[in-house]
């Protein structure tokens, strides 16, 4: 008897997560492994954030299934923080709390394909998009970004690739995997075309809170009332809080299509874990001080471990501006060890260095590596020193 479904046999595994796992294996077998492979603060959450959930506890708030779509209080919380951050208002009725961003995305995704809708996304992008599109019944259509072009498409592209079928444009600004951000003049030719077209838009801002040196984050939905109106936020605690493992995020859009999430929401995940969301209306009302720290740590392990990566024989690297992700092009590396496959040359970086990786494949981008910075000083320092002996010794 043929056990799994055909659908979930054709779904790919996150290529962050085999990686992170694969990761830990060899560290369980005794190995020296440094691991850059996930995406995740390396921060404790912050105590004030902590400390509101354990109140939540003792007195009991969190000992019970809360509304679908989030607590009330956590949505108002969401609510102040988009007039300040977002420079708009938002009802209730335009916010759905979720068990994390990823989840909002799965969320929009089954609330708005029908079978065979396009999704245009620009690569390299972030792992899950594709088959979250896929396990959606729509279809993704990828357009390629160039390192040349700092890795950003532009309306040509967009133009060459929309259909009558084509239904939404997703945009990751600042991006996993580069870190680049799209200015507001490209935000704003982009956000009018898609406009024009009468395409949603799926704007995933989860990293807009990292952002280091003279770049400015722009949010495209701050930008016109009509940009607005077809647009579809994606944010949450994650990365400005130091809390992936509190599972929170949350989608702020047309209150027609939140409806329909909270719909999915109540017969999926129903309502986020209640411990998180009172720490997540912490995170958001309260002080800020930890979250800036934080920031200005990403930022200085980028100023000191991006000159290093550039002297790799064989890299080229685009300095990011935001998010916490390095993402060189390594072709010619690949080529002085014999390479041909990204993905080959990954495991032999893990393998024969030491350092784990992820392979630029899994990002639609197959002649790149991606790596995280969201880790201590001495282990990024120790991890570019071994890719470097390894590429430089002979093979
Ligand atoms: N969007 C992007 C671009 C991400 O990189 C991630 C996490 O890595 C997510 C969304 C999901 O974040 P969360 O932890 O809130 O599910």
């Amino acid at each position: 008897m043929k056990k799994c479904s055909d659908f979930v046999l054709g779904m790919d595994e996150s290529v962050t997560l085999a990686a992170a796992n694969r990761a830990k294996q060899l560290k369980s077998q005794g190995r020296d492994i440094i691991d850059l492979t996930l995406g995740q603060p390396d921060f404790k959450t912050p105590k004030n954030i902590g400390d509101q959930a354990i109140c939540a506890i003792e007195n009991g708030k969190a000992s019970f299934y809360t509304q679908a779509g989030g607590l009330p209080e956590l949505k108002q919380a969401v609510a102040n923080y988009w007039q300040k951050f977002y420079g708009y208002a938002v009802d209730q009725k335009e916010i759905v709390i979720t068990s994390g961003a990823k989840f909002a995305l799965y969320a929009y995704f089954q609330a708005v394909l029908d079978p065979g809708d396009e999704v245009i996304i620009p690569a390299p992008c972030w792992v899950s998009y594709v088959d979250q599109v896929k396990m959606s019944r729509g279809k993704p259509v990828i357009v390629h970004a160039t390192q040349a072009h700092d890795f950003k498409v532009t309306v040509d592209q967009l133009e060459a690739v929309i259909t009558d079928k084509t239904k939404v444009l997703l945009l990751n600004s600042p991006s996993n995997p580069t870190g680049m951000i799209y200015t507001q003049e490209e935000l704003t030719a982009i956000g009018n075309w898609a406009v024009a077209h009468d395409l949603l838009i799926l704007a995933d801002d989860i990293y807009c809170h990292l952002i280091y040196g003279d770049a400015q984050f722009s949010a495209i939905s701050s930008l016109s009332p009509a940009i607005r109106q077809q647009t579809m936020v994606i944010n949450g605690a994650s990365k400005t809080y130091a809390m992936t493992g509190w599972r929170i995020g949350f989608a702020v859009g047309d209150s027609e299509i939140i409806a329909a999430m909270t719909k999915f929401v109540s017969q999926t995940t129903s309502n986020p874990a209640a411990i998180s969301q009172y720490a997540a209306i912490e995170a958001l009302n309260g002080d800020k001080t930890q979250v800036e720290v934080m920031r200005k740590e990403f930022e200085a392990r980028l100023n000191t471990i991006y000159p290093l990566l550039c002297e790799i024989p064989g890299f080229e690297v685009i300095k990011p501006n935001g998010a916490f992700y390095l993402f060189p092009k390594v072709t010619q590396a690949m080529a002085m060890k014999g390479y041909h496959d990204v993905t080959d040359f990954t495991t032999a970086i893990l393998e024969e260095a030491g350092v784990a990786l992820v392979t630029g494949a899994g990002f639609g981008a197959p002649e790149n590596i991606r790596l995280s910075y969201a880790t201590d000083l001495e282990s990024l320092l120790e991890a570019v020193s071994r890719i470097k002996n390894w590429i430089n010794s002979s093979n």
